[in-house]
């Protein structure tokens, strides 16, 4: 996949680095499949400082911001959703810094299952279930520093809490995992919702700004094209499942082994969930239905086109 990256110094695990003269970017020690080379934690502004995503609740993460923040004032912690790779440090270093965290409202996941079997959709994996802010932020609503201004952007998809962040002297948006250079966004249902975040997709376009600050990855320059390739990409994918449910009935499973056939093994399962984002999409659209059954996981469902 090609990857997007902004001149900038190498920066990896707890190293620092300047990404503007009002942000700075400290890495997590957290690298992994899911995470890429480690969450991103930004700090916007100098002397009134924001910090977005304060990363995994990891020590030596925390000392690495600390020392960045130095004797500055913090005038609040932003969560661009509740996975502990972004929010399991808010607790400790608000406390510690004397500041609130800042989050969307808590929403109940769009979707559930059928008879409400919703462990029959695992898919729950990475979510800080402890996670509390002490104000949550509503669509559109500005949070105004001392020499940044943030906009709200509720962008639902990977979790149902998801949010932008639109920095305005920036001309720039921190996008959390909605959009990333290094990689596709996971969609896991369901807590994570395709519908939602094709619509989040089409809805960060309008912005039209000149770079993304991602959770993992490097810094995006050009994410009008970034958006226009993920929408691409999702719709390929769709009609990928389309064309092999014509051809017969197929589980998730089967269709994640057809879609990925390079794929090493520990892809499938999260290849299957993706899949599945689709399929409820496709549902929820009058295209598909699922031979439901209760007894068995959602992934192992039969899934058939319908008559068009
Ligand atoms: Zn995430």
């Amino acid at each position: 996949m090609a990857q997007r990256v902004a001149k900038e110094g190498a920066i990896s695990g707890q190293l620092t680095g300047s990404l503007h003269p009002m942000l700075r970017r400290v890495r997590a020690g957290n690298a992994s499949v899911m995470t890429f080379t480690g969450t991103n934690t930004y700090l916007l502004g100098k002397s009134d400082i924001a910090i977005i995503d304060p990363g995994p609740d990891d020590s030596q993460h925390l000392r690495a911001i600390l020392d960045v923040v130095g004797d500055q004032r913090v005038h609040g912690i932003f969560v661009t959703h509740a996975h502990i790779d972004h929010a399991g440090l808010a607790p400790r270093l608000a406390q510690i810094t004397n500041t609130q965290i800042y989050a969307f409202a808590r929403h109940q996941s769009r979707r559930v299952a059928p008879g409400g079997l919703l462990q029959s959709f695992k898919g729950g994996e990475g979510i800080d279930k402890s996670f509390i802010a002490d104000k949550y932020l509503e669509d559109g609503e500005i949070i105004q520093g001392e020499s940044w201004c943030l906009e709200t952007i509720w962008t639902p998809g990977h979790l149902d809490d998801h949010i932008c962040l639109a920095w305005k002297e920036g001309n720039g948006i921190f996008s959390g995992d909605h959009v990333m250079g290094w990689s596709t966004t996971f969609i896991s249902p369901p807590h994570g919702d395709m519908t939602r975040y094709m619509a989040s997709l089409h809805r960060l376009k309008a912005y039209k700004v000149a770079r993304f600050f991602p959770g993992h990855g490097e810094i995006v320059s050009d994410p009008q094209i970034l958006l226009d390739e993920r929408i691409a990409h999702r719709l390929k994918r769709e009609g990928q499942i389309l064309t092999l449910l014509e051809e017969s009935p197929k589980s998730a499973q089967e269709l994640a082994f057809r879609i990925y056939p390079a794929a090493p093994a520990h892809v499938i399962p999260l290849g299957m969930r993706n899949i599945l984002a689709h399929l409820l999409d496709l549902k929820d659209r009058d295209q598909v239905q699922a031979a439901e059954d209760k007894n068995i996981c959602a992934t192992d469902w039969t899934w058939s086109r319908n008559e068009s």
